[in-house]
């Protein structure tokens, strides 16, 4: 006999994943259709009209990919990029870097432009990175760098790109249902996220966006796109019905139901009520967290992700080990150069909470008053 399986009931405050409503998880455990089935088509077509709205585009292209958001990743830069293809990718984390190695492994020339971790970019740098390199096909951005805790202002660059002849691809996993997000009006081309952060769904797909341009390159592509089962001008057929459904890949049917029910959720709040919400509880976490003595490493805070540095002398992991065995709370450690310097604190969706805020900063308080 395998022991029941009984998962404790976390509060999840670190970078992902975020708590999951109830409600979702009963969406989860709906009877499964089939992948075929007009019901559940139906329900499809309802959960790509959602993300539309949450993704605030009316691209036609638009639908959950089968995997979290490094699938997402690669999906966008496994269309757009041929090999040979010039491109630009603004590193200031982790994520910055995973687009540059995926790029690469796409069979582009990378230009990448690095700068410090914790700072965002200016519009500036973002121009000079286009004047520098003119060939170039696409730049990629993250929105929310979740390594660092740096919000990235995207107003302004899709007109400098779109001016080049350029595709805009951006990073939104961290911000999507927590920080306004414009894919339209801020003429984003290509865009991923993920489930389990701000839409406080369990992990297992990723939203992607295309642009009707973005589109146009895809389908003028003069090879195959590298990766078969994240080929665009394949799976478009079944999520958007151009060539009638055809089967490619059988659907996550029951993660849909919950995406659905995350999306519903978000839209029954109201996008800039949801980002109103994030923005005060990042004021409530940081005035409490500046209380303790602990200063925020990015100049630019996101709201959805809080990195703040550990004091000298305390041990990032034991506080951390602390907060889950004692008080069932997650929170996350530093990546990349802020290993064991940093903790990471999501207020994500659900997570985002009064109640959750007041509770994490007692614990913590406690922790560190040991
Ligand atoms: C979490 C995250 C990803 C990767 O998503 P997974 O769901 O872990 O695959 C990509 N980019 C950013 C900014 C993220 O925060």
């Amino acid at each position: 006999m395998v022991a029941a399986l009984l998962p404790r009931e976390r509060l999840l405050m670190g970078p992902g994943p975020s708590t999951v409503p109830n409600r979702i998880l009963r969406a989860l455990a709906a009877p499964t259709l089939g992948h075929l089935d007009p019901q559940y088509i139906g329900y499809m077509d309802e959960t790509c009209e959602l993300m539309r709205q949450v993704f605030q585009t009316t691209n036609q292209l638009t639908f959950p990919v089968s995997g979290t958001g490094m699938a997402g990743m690669e999906t966008i830069l496994v269309n757009l990029i041929e090999p040979g293809d010039e491109v630009i990718v603004m590193i200031n984390g982790v994520f910055g870097g995973r687009m540059k190695d995926n790029m690469e492994r796409c069979g582009a020339t990378v230009h990448a432009v690095e700068i410090p971790w914790g700072q965002s970019f200016t519009l500036d740098q973002i121009r000079q990175a286009v004047a520098d390199h003119p060939q170039a096909v696409m730049l990629g951005i993250v929105h929310a760098e979740t390594s660092t805790g740096a919000f990235q202002d995207l107003s302004g660059i899709g007109e400098l790109l779109h001016q080049q002849g350029m595709l805009f691809a951006v990073d939104a996993v961290t911000s999507m249902g927590g920080h306004d997000l414009q894919v339209d009006a801020w003429g984003i081309d290509a865009i991923y996220s993920g489930t389990q952060k701000c839409l406080s769904c369990p992990p297992g797909l990723s939203p992607v966006s295309f642009s009707p341009l973005a589109l146009e390159k895809i389908e003028s592509r003069t090879t195959k796109s590298r990766s078969w089962y994240l080929d665009v001008s394949m799976l478009k057929n079944y999520y958007t019905g151009g060539g009638g459904r055809a089967y490619h890949h059988t659907a996550p049917i029951n993660m849909v139901y919950a995406l659905r029910e995350a999306l519903a959720i978000v839209v029954e709040e109201g996008l800039q009520p949801r980002f109103e919400r994030h923005r005060e509880m990042h004021q409530l976490l940081r005035s409490g967290l500046e209380e303790l003595g602990l200063e925020y490493i990015p100049d630019h805070s996101l709201h959805t992700l809080n990195c703040v540095a550990v004091p000298d002398g305390v041990d990032e992991a034991a506080i951390r080990k602390r907060l889950l065995n004692e008080f069932d709370i997650e929170i996350g450690g530093g990546l990349g150069v802020f290993a064991g310097k940093a903790w990471r604190i999501g207020l994500m969706g659900e997570s985002a909470s009064e109640k959750n805020v007041l509770t994490m900063l007692a614990a913590l308080k406690k922790c560190l008053g040991d």
